[in-house]
């Protein structure tokens, strides 16, 4: 099927449907799941042929560092879901977050990124400096505030749909809007929201990346990542110089600069084995979705009614200042995080100690529910200023909610803050 014709497929189908059937890959003697191309290497017919995959003129497997089959299949798939016309498939989210950012810039470029960044790419944001790459946090997460960032030196604008853990929702249309009109390309991280809860790309985002360890893969059994490029992306030859080689790919320019460049020179490759269970685990993405955004919404209500020092952040309740975007701009719930502000450190720590159902893990988008205090863990080696940025405060508690019985999350959530009062 061509990328048109996949395209049509998706608008035809729903979520599921279309996921399931979309890319309408066959497979060897019928399997109906990808096989697991275990190779490190593939063999050819003739030096010819390998000379002209090499060269790019002609479509073909060489060496499981630069593409392999069981890899592409899962790139196809995520490519169809955020409705982009390539994917790169890494090693992790931080994999594909370094090559989505490093294969458009260098030294003396600035990036405008939001405020409430997952704790490791602010970590990555610290590790660009000594070569020459700065960042502007803006102050809070409106489409104004990235504009009011932007210089001569901005080459690109970097958001979260959701921010993890602030919960931050951003207007990904404005600040795409933003962006283009400073000819920089807006770069959107959209682990938490997932495509089924929104489609960043078709909002003006010129590449979406995902930490697909997470809600993609579903049940925590696979570190992996994925960046998709959209088909809008323009770029200036004289701003973005490393590009300017790759003009004859059009729109693939940016995929092709990846593929043939970065992407295989750090040796940032997704192994075959997780990308089948990647594979695996999308299949279910819209029902574990929708089961974890209705269980998320109505916990973080009944959460909300035990009142106290119990203070309740999910843009899906009408109180986060963010639920008015969140409203607009997705479909079928505000996603699986909510956040609880406890009063104390020692309160957030008896509550998570007194909780029998979730596992205290540094995770999200299991289909289990997970808890974490963010201060001391996933958060603890940034500054105290970016903590208060990316809104992590010391008596907070992250719950990435799961697909369990919403009624054993309440019954286990009560006793848990009621013995603790
Ligand atoms: C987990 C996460 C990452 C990093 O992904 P890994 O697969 O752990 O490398 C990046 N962004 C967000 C929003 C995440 O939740």
């Amino acid at each position: 099927m061509s990328t048109k014709e996949r395209e049509e497929a998706m608008n035809e189908y729903g979520f599921n449907t279309g996921l399931l059937h979309g890319t309408n890959e066959k497979y060897p003697q019928g399997a109906t799941q990808v096989p697991i191309y275990q190779s490190s290497a593939f063999r050819h017919d003739s030096a010819e042929d390998l000379e002209k995959i090499f060269d790019n003129k002609k479509m073909g497997f060489s060496y499981t560092r630069i593409n392999n089959p069981t890899v592409e299949s899962f790139e196809k798939r995520v490519t169809m879901l955020e409705d982009g016309i390539g994917s790169v498939a890494c090693a992790s989210g931080m994999a594909a977050l370094t090559n989505a950012f490093l294969n458009i810039l260098q030294s003396g470029d600035e990036i405008v990124a939001a405020c409430g960044l997952y704790g490791g790419t602010v970590e990555l944001f610290d590790d660009l400096k000594p070569f020459g790459i700065s960042v502007k946090y803006v102050k809070e997460n409106k489409p104004e505030a990235f504009e009011a960032e932007i210089t001569e030196k901005t080459r690109l604008v970097f958001a979260e749909t959701i921010g993890n853990p602030k919960l931050d929702v951003t207007d990904i249309q404005a600040v795409a809007e933003v962006a283009h009109k400073h000819d920089v390309p807006l770069i959107v991280d959209n682990t938490v929201a997932t495509p089924y809860l929104i489609q960043p790309l078709k909002l003006g985002a010129d590449i979406v990346v995902h930490s697909s360890s997470k809600y993609i893969n579903g049940s925590s059994d696979a570190i992996s990542g994925i960046l998709v490029c959209g088909k809008g992306l323009k770029w200036d030859p004289d701003r973005y110089p490393g590009l300017a080689p790759y003009r004859k790919f059009g729109p693939f320019a940016y995929i092709a600069k990846l593929r043939n460049g970065l992407f295989r020179n750090t040796g940032a490759c997704l192994a075959p084995q997780n990308a089948f269970l990647n594979n695996l685990g999308l299949e279910t993405l819209g029902l574990r979705m929708q089961r974890q955004c209705d269980n998320a919404l109505e916990l973080a209500r009944f959460l909300q009614g035990l009142g106290g020092d119990i203070e309740v952040n999910y843009p899906g309740l009408e109180e986060s200042p963010y639920h008015e975007i969140a409203e607009k701009q997705f479909r079928n719930g505000y996603g699986a995080i909510v956040t609880v502000r406890t009063g104390s450190k020692e309160k957030a720590f008896s509550i998570i100690n007194s909780l029998k159902i979730p596992l205290i893990i540094s995770n999200i988008g299991d289909t289990k529910t997970l808890v974490i205090h963010p201060e001391s863990t996933i958060a603890a080696h940034i500054s105290d200023e970016e903590k208060l940025q990316s809104g992590v405060f010391e008596d907070l508690i992250r719950i990435s909610v799961g697909i369990e019985d919403i009624e054993d999350l309440k019954g286990d959530f009560k006793q848990a803050i009621e013995n603790n009062r």
